[in-house]
C-alpha cells in the first residue's frame, strides 16, 4: 500500500460501512479499487469468491483484472467476480433460469436480432414501413426497461398514442421473447431484479455469494443496476463505489448520475472520500480540462492538482478540410513517433461519432501506420462468425427463430421466402418456435411438399446434432457441423480470393478453438462449464465485445469519446472539433450542451503527455461543402495552455491569439 496518497489508502482500507470515492479523472479511483479487492482478500480475510467488483465494458473489466492478478496470489483470488454488469446478470439468469420460466440454452438476442423481431412484429401488425421509426422504438423499449417498467406500466403511464402504441408493441416483444426462450441485452440486469423482488430466498443465497461489492464508473449506474446494486448490499451495505460526476455521458442509455446523490439519501452513513491529486496528465493538461468543466454547474466541487510537469501546449491543429485533418493526424504519428522514438499504442485518436473514422483509417493505411478500431469491424461481426455464432444458437437452443432464419439457408437450402414465411405464420398462430413448429406441420400450414421435405431433413440433421452435442465430445461435433453444410465451399463461392476464403474459414476454426479453451478452462474445478455455458457466454461476449476487440498488438488506438473512458494514453489526438460535431447537433438542438462538455472533459483527460485537438474548416455534409464553426469548446480552454497552427487567414488571427497568450504568460511571469 505503499504508494498510495493517505486519501487513497483511507478509501481502501475503510470497512466500517457503504463508501463512495467521488473525484475528478485521473485521480486513482480505478486503482483504489483494485487495491480494495487485494486488502479485503489479504487483510480482512474475505474469500476472493464472495467479492464482486463491477464496471462496464469489457476493456474495463479485464484490465482490472489484469490489475488484480498482478496484486494477488492467484490461489486466493480465485472465485472472485470482476465483470460487467451485463456479465454478472448472465451469470445469475444462467443459474437462476428455471426460476425465470426459461429453459437452459437461452438465447441473447443482440441489438441486430431484437430489431428484427421488433420490424417482424410490426409488418404483421400492419405497421406498414418501419424505417427510422425502428430505431426509435427499440430506444424507447429499452430506456423503458432500464428504467423498470414493465409493459402493463409503459401502456398505462403512455403520455400519447406514439407511446401507447409502442407500449403494445413492447408486451409482445416480450412475450415474444420469452416464447423463443431469449432474453435481450436490457433483460440481463432487468430480469435477476424482478427475480430477488420476488424470492427472498434466491435473494438471500446471492446475497451470501457476494459480501463485499465494488462499483466502478458508478456515476454510469441505471435504475435497474443501482436497483440491483441496492438489493444485493442490502442493510449490511458493505460496498464501495466509486465515480466522478463530470464525466457521466451515457444519459442518452438511461444513466443517472443522480444515483451519486441518492445513495446518501438511502444510505445514511454513507462515508463520501474524495481524492484531489491526479497522476495521470501533465499541469497543462489538467488546467484545461478544469477550465472547460468549470462551465458546467456543480453539485460536487472537485479539484484535481497534479505534481507532474507542466508539459507541452494544447496543439489546436486547423486544418483545410476533413481529408486534411486525417492525413494530418496520420502524418503527426509518424512525425512523433520517429522524432521521440515511440511506439504506435502510444498514440490513441478520439472522435464524436463511429463515422469520422472511416476516412482516417484510410489515411493510416496509405501511411501504413498500424492501428485498432474499437466499434469497427470486430470478430464477431463478420460475417462468418455471425453464422457459425448462429449455427452454435441454434444448437443450443433450437426455439432461437432469429438463429434458425440465418442459417436455414446458409449454405443454400433451396428453401425460399414464401415457405418460411407459411412456417412463420403457422407458428406464430401456435405460439411456438419456427423450429418446434416443424415437428407438426401439416397441411394446413400450406407449405408445399417439397419446401416440407427440405425443411424436415434441416430440422431432422439440426436433432441428430443437438443430440451428439449433448451426448459426445462437444468440439468434434461442432468441427463435423462445419464440414456436414460443405461450410467452406460456401466460402469460396462467396469470397472474391481464395485466399479470403482461407481467412474466413481460419476465423471459424479460431471460434471453435475459443470454445475448446472455455471448456478447458474450468476443468476440474468449480468453475467447470459444460458446451452450453461455454456458448452462452461466447455470445455474451459477441454482444460486448462487437465494440471491443482483444488486441494487444503494437497499434494506434482509433475509439469513440465515449468508448475511451477509464483508458489513458501518452498521446492523445480529439479529431473534429467542430459545432454540430462536437457538441454534436442533437445535443445543441436539445440543448443539452452539459453533456458535450463533460465528454469533452473525459477525451482532454485520457492524455498524459500530449493533447492535440483538429478541426476542418470545410467539410463535405449531405455532398455538400460547408464552412465549419470551431467548436465552443476551443473558446473555453486557456489561452496560455494552447498553441494555434493552421494555414492561410485564420494563421493570422492564431498568430494574434498566441501573441495574446505569449503576452499574458509574460505578464504573468513578471507578476503583473
Ligand atoms: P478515470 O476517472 O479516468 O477513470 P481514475 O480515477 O480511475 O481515472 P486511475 O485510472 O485509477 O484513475 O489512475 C490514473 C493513473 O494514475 C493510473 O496510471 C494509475 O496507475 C496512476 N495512479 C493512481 N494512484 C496513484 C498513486 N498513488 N501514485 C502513483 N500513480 C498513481
Ligand atoms: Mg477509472
Amino acid at each position: 500500500m505503499s504508494n498510495l496518497n493517505p486519501r487513497q489508502r483511507e478509501a481502501v482500507h475503510y470497512v466500517d460501512g457503504p463508501l463512495l470515492v467521488l473525484a475528478g479523472a485521473g485521480s486513482g479511483k480505478t486503482s483504489v479499487i483494485t487495491r480494495k479487492m487485494a486488502y479485503l482478500i489479504e487483510q480482512v480475510g474475505i474469500p476472493g469468491r464472495n467479492i464482486a467488483a463491477l464496471t462496464f465494458t469489457n476493456k474495463a473489466a479485464r484490465e482490472m483484472k489484469e490489475r488484480v492478478s498482478r496484486l494477488v496470489d492467484r490461489k486466493l483470488a480465485r472465485g472472485l467476480t470482476v465483470s460487467t454488469f451485463h456479465n454478472l446478470g448472465l451469470n445469475m439468469i444462467r443459474q437462476e433460469h428455471a426460476h425465470l420460466g426459461y429453459h437452459p440454452g437461452f438465447s441473447l438476442f443482440d441489438a441486430e436480432d431484437a430489431k428484427a423481431l421488433l420490424q417482424d412484429l410490426m409488418l404483421t401488425d400492419g405497421s406498414a414501413d418501419a424505417g427510422d421509426e425502428l430505431s426509435d422504438i427499440q430506444m424507447t423499449i429499452s430506456n423503458w426497461k432500464n428504467a423498470m417498467r414493465s409493459p402493463g406500466e409503459a401502456l398505462s403511464k403512455a403520455a400519447d398514442e406514439r407511446e401507447q402504441r409502442i407500449a403494445i408493441i413492447y408486451n409482445k416483444y416480450n412475450q415474444y421473447l420469452k416464447a423463443y426462450n431469449a432474453v435481450d441485452f436490457d433483460d440481463l440486469i432487468l430480469l435477476p431484479v424482478q427475480l430477488f423482488r420476488e424470492c427472498p430466498d434466491i435473494l438471500t443465497k446471492w446475497r451470501r455469494k457476494i459480501r463485499y461489492l465494488l462499483v466502478d464508473e458508478y456515476q454510469d449506474t441505471n435504475v435497474c443496476q443501482y436497483e440491483l446494486v441496492k438489493l444485493l448490499v442490502a442493510d449490511r451495505a458493505a460496498f464501495t463505489v466509486v465515480g466522478d460526476d463530470d464525466q457521466s455521458i451515457y444519459a442518452w442509455r438511461g444513466a443517472r448520475p443522480e444515483n451519486l446523490a441518492q445513495l446518501k439519501e438511502d444510505f445514511p452513513s454513507l462515508k463520501i472520500t474524495k481524492l484531489e491529486q491526479n497522476y495521470r496528465s501533465t499541469s497543462r493538461i489538467l488546467r484545461c480540462a478544469n477550465t472547460v468543466i468549470a462551465n458546467n454547474p456543480h453539485v460536487f466541487e472537485k479539484a484535481l492538482w497534479s505534481e507532474h510537469t507542466i508539459g507541452d501546449e494544447i496543439r489546436i491543429i486547423r486544418c483545410r478540410n476533413e481529408d486534411a485533418e486525417c492525413e494530418r493526424v496520420a502524418s503527426e504519428i509518424i512525425d512523433q513517433k520517429l522524432k521521440q522514438g515511440l511506439e504506435f499504442r502510444d498514440f490513441a485518436v478520439l472522435y464524436r461519432g463511429n463515422h469520422q473514422a472511416r476516412l482516417l483509417e484510410m489515411k493510416l493505411q496509405a501511411y501504413q501506420i498500424p492501428y485498432r478500431l474499437s466499434g469497427g469491424q470486430s470478430f464477431f461481426s463478420k460475417t462468418e462468425i455471425k453464422d457459425a455464432m448462429s449455427y452454435l444458437r441454434l444448437l443450443i437452443n433450437p426455439d432461437d427463430d432469429a438463429a434458425f432464419l440465418r442459417v436455414v439457408n446458409v449454405p443454400r437450402r433451396e428453401i425460399g421466402p414464401r415457405t418460411l414465411e407459411q412456417l412463420s405464420h403457422y407458428a406464430r398462430s401456435r405460439n411456438v418456435s419456427m423450429f418446434r413448429a416443424l415437428s407438426d406441420l401439416g397441411a394446413e400450414s400450406h407449405v408445399t411438399e417439397k419446401g416440407l421435405d427440405r425443411l424436415r431433413r434441416f430440422a431432422h440433421w439440426v436433432d441428430n446434432t443437438c443430440r451428439r452435442l449433448h451426448e459426445e465430445d462437444p468440439i468434434p461435433v461442432i468441427k463435423q457441423l462445419f464440414t456436414d453444410i460443405e461450410y467452406e465451399e460456401w466460402l469460396h463461392q462467396h469470397s472474391g480470393t481464395p485466399k479470403q476464403a482461407e481467412r474466413r474459414m481460419a476465423n471459424i476454426w479460431y471460434l471453435v478453438d475459443s470454445v475448446q479453451r472455455m471448456l478447458d478452462d474450468g476443468k476440474g474445478t468449480a468453475d467447470e462449464i459444460g458446451i452450453e455455458d461455454a456458448i452462452s457466454k461466447l455470445i455474451l461476449r459477441d454482444m460486448m465485445e462487437q465494440r471491443e476487440e482483444e488486441d494487444d498488438s503494437d497499434k494506434v488506438q482509433l475509439l469513440t469519446l465515449h468508448a475511451s473512458k477509464g483508458l489513458e494514453f501518452p498521446h492523445v489526438f480529439i479529431m473534429g472539433l467542430e459545432e454540430e460535431i462536437l457538441p454534436h447537433r442533437t445535443s445543441i438542438e436539445e440543448g443539452n450542451i452539459e453533456e458535450e462538455r463533460r465528454l469533452m472533459y473525459v477525451g482532454i483527460t485520457r492524455a498524459r503527455e500530449t493533447l492535440s485537438l483538429t478541426y476542418a474548416a470545410q467539410r463535405k455534409q449531405y455532398g455538400e461543402k460547408i464552412e465549419t464553426i470551431p467548436s465552443r469548446f476551443l473558446d473555453e480552454l486557456p489561452e496560455e495552455d494552447i498553441r494555434w497552427e493552421g494555414q492561410g487567414d485564420l494563421d493570422v488571427e492564431a498568430n494574434q491569439k498566441k501573441g495574446k497568450a505569449t503576452l499574458s504568460a509574460l505578464l504573468g511571469d513578471l507578476g503583473v
